[in-house]
């Protein structure tokens, strides 16, 4: 059997912001969830967490995919807490300007530059009511 794995971090083209490996979109295929409007993929779980993935070259039973979305916003035009979260404005309704949100990343990392590397935020994802979930919700 052979497998291969990515970092969960750092993979990623730093100018157009695309990574070269993505954990959620593996996520998505295996069917673990749906993505939101603030472009996190929400499990039945909530999305505040991390993800890591192992991709095999077994076939595995496919899991059902799932119904409906998560997100309130995709869901019934209403929410937006991810977009009112955002410190950067880098998140609209409109979407995720990605470059935005990147600068104001590398902004918290200058700023907190004696912890080591720390270009993260994740606003967006953690105070919503998309965070946290119980399988049903
Ligand atoms: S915070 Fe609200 S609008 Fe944003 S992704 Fe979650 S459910 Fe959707
Ligand atoms: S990670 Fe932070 S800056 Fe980027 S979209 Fe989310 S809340 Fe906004």
């Amino acid at each position: 059997m052979k497998a291969a794995w990515q970092q969960p971090t750092h993979n990623f083209d730093q100018e157009k912001l695309v990574s070269f490996w993505s954990h959620k979109h593996v996520a998505y295929i295996c069917g673990a969830g749906t993505f939101g409007l603030h472009q996190m993929l929400i499990t039945p779980y909530g999305c505040a967490g991390r993800l890591g993935s192992l991709v095999l070259d077994q076939p595995l039973a496919p899991s059902p995919r799932p119904e409906g979305r998560h997100c309130l916003y995709l869901r019934e035009g209403k929410c937006l807490a991810c977009v009112k979260s955002c410190p950067s404005g880098a998140l609209t309704p409109e979407g995720l300007d990605k470059q935005k949100c990147y600068s104001y990343l590398l902004e918290v990392d200058t700023y907190y530059n004696d912890l080591g590397t720390c270009d993260a935020c994740g606003k967006c994802a953690a105070g919503g009511p998309c965070a946290i979930l119980e399988p049903g919700d």
